[in-house]
């Protein structure tokens, strides 16, 4: 495509002819108001083995969109041009990828204008630190190496039935039974205790507002939370009844029956107090609250949630008990909690099958048609399929060696996955704001692996969520990954190099 190799490609980059030498004490000046932006460029930069050009940060209003930018490198100096300091960010992001990338033989760049803004709002990864806990120093790096590819959120997956990973003061109890893990790969089982605290929590998230990247907390209900009732057994359907019934957090993986009982109103008060706090940790305008994968066996089965089901009125046809209307319901009163903070809840794509309110933001997971089908009937949707798309905790190519699990998802599969499926028309394809990564840990111990099964599949799904679709090329992208590789050398990321190796033999 170009001589830069950038990744995710640009809107547009025309050479204009000449260089611009590099040096290792090249000033940055940029608006008071942008200070912090430019002080991340600054430390980007810096990174480069040759250097860096003098960089001049200019405000425009005319630049169009928060995260567009013009980067234009002449023989004296670059300059960043944007309306907005996200925009500098991502320009900023392209100006570290050419920096890491120069020559060292001629320390120079080549000059150029640069204009890019991106195809989708939306542009996510998520890490399940609940199946395998990282730490913040580990969740800074993946989200620093996120923002050189432009990605804008970082869905923090917190719980599940194997931890509860976040601190509460309103309830302390909660994390500190089901933050401790049971590794059973040992004759005497090991118990590792590791949760987050209030001032992680704070210091993740101003890093990566720093990098104007968002942070969506996830809090799984009301299934996934065997982790919650180790502390709350009253919570589940059996609770009230079986008075020795006792829980801790799950060593085994999978779908488990015990959910939090949706006709029981202390759940609901806990649920409100809980968003209340996630409320005040987290600023983000969207807060996901899970939704995904909770079996009905219990809810079927226990008398206050058929009372429930009654009294509200959720029903088949035929009039018996409707439990996906019920998980409906209870999904709208923990929407009604976070509404009252001014937030709106995202969940997975389960959510649709009981017609919840269409202000719900839907994760389509299932597969493409889920997505499609929950855009068609007007809500918004950021597609994250499982299938040969978005799902990095697969295995990238179909071998007994590579780790992996439930699937393959090759490095061409995430680059070929488009988040408007084929035959959505006009008006439903505007309810595709973007798409997303998922990296679940269940086989993913240490971050070093969590490294490998990011990149470059992430690199891919970045350029799927930046680049304009008709730029995209697996086998340019591949000729491009030969040089972006080494940026993630030079950032000590343990990517998988096979395809890229392939391509060069
Ligand atoms: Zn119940």
């Amino acid at each position: 495509m170009n001589e830069f190799n950038l990744v995710p490609a640009p809107r547009s980059c025309q050479l204009r002819g000449g260089y611009c030498s590099l040096g290792l004490d090249r000033a940055v000046s940029a608006p008071e108001k942008w200070a912090q932006e430019s002080e991340i460029l600054a430390q980007w930069i810096r990174e480069g083995p040759n250097g860096a050009p003098r960089v001049r940060i200019v405000c425009d209003e005319s630049v169009v969109g928060k995260e567009a930018y013009r980067l234009h490198i002449a023989e004296d100096e670059a300059t960043l041009v944007a309306s907005d300091g996200a925009g500098v960010i991502r320009g900023a992001a392209t100006l570290r990828e050419l920096v890491l990338s120069s020559s060292s033989s001629m320390p120079r760049l080549a000059c150029v204008d640069i204009e890019d803004e991106p195809r989708f709002a939306w542009r996510g990864f998520m890490l399940d630190t609940a199946r395998n806990f990282f730490r913040v120093e580990f969740l800074e790096k993946m989200i620093d190496v996120a923002a050189m590819h432009k990605l804008n959120v970082f869905h923090w997956h917190l719980t599940d039935d194997q931890a509860w990973r976040l601190d509460l003061n309103f309830a302390p109890e909660v994390a500190a039974q089901g933050g401790i893990h049971r590794d059973v790969r040992y004759q005497e089982p090991v118990y590792q205790e590791d949760v987050y605290t209030h001032a992680d929590v704070a210091r993740v998230v101003e890093f990566a507002a720093r990098r104007h990247i968002r942070v969506v907390p996830e809090i799984e209900m009301p299934g996934h939370v065997t982790a919650l009732l180790a502390s709350h057994p009253e919570f589940c359907c059996r609770g009230g009844k079986e008075p020795n019934l006792r829980f801790e957090p799950e060593y085994r993986f999978g779908i488990f029956e015990d959910i939090l009982c949706a006709g029981n109103d202390a759940v609901l008060e806990f649920v409100d107090r809980l968003v209340q706090e996630l409320c005040s940790l987290f600023p983000s305008p969207v807060i996901h609250m899970g939704g995904d994968e909770a079996p009905k066996t219990r809810w079927l089965s226990c008398p206050r949630c058929r009372q429930r089901m009654i009294t509200e009125n959720l029903m088949h046809a035929d009039g018996s008990p409707n439990p996906e209307k019920l998980q409906a319901w209870f999904m709208e009163q923990v929407q009604a909690s976070l509404v009252k903070h001014g937030r709106r809840m995202a969940c997975w794509d389960e959510v649709i099958d009981g017609d919840m309110d269409k202000s719900v933001m839907v994760f389509g997971w299932r597969g493409n048609n889920v997505g499609k089908v929950a855009a068609g009937r007007g809500y918004d949707v950021v597609m994250c399929p499982q299938t040969k798309a978005c799902y990095l905790d697969h295995k990238q190519e179909d071998l007994a060696e590579e780790p992996g699990q439930l699937g393959v998802c090759t490095l061409e599969d995430s680059y070929v996955f488009d988040p408007i499926s084929p035959g959505l028309s006009g008006e439903d394809a505007k309810h595709i704001l973007g798409g997303q990564a998922n990296l679940w840990t269940e086989l993913v111990p240490f971050g070093r692996q969590a490294e490998y099964m990011l990149y470059p599949r992430l690199c891919a799904l970045s350029e799927v969520f930046w680049s304009p679709k008709d730029k995209r090329d697996f086998q340019d992208f591949l000729q491009r990954m030969q040089t972006h590789g080494s940026r993630l050398d030079t950032l000590d990321i343990a990517w998988r190099r096979s395809d890229v190796q392939k391509r060069r033999e």
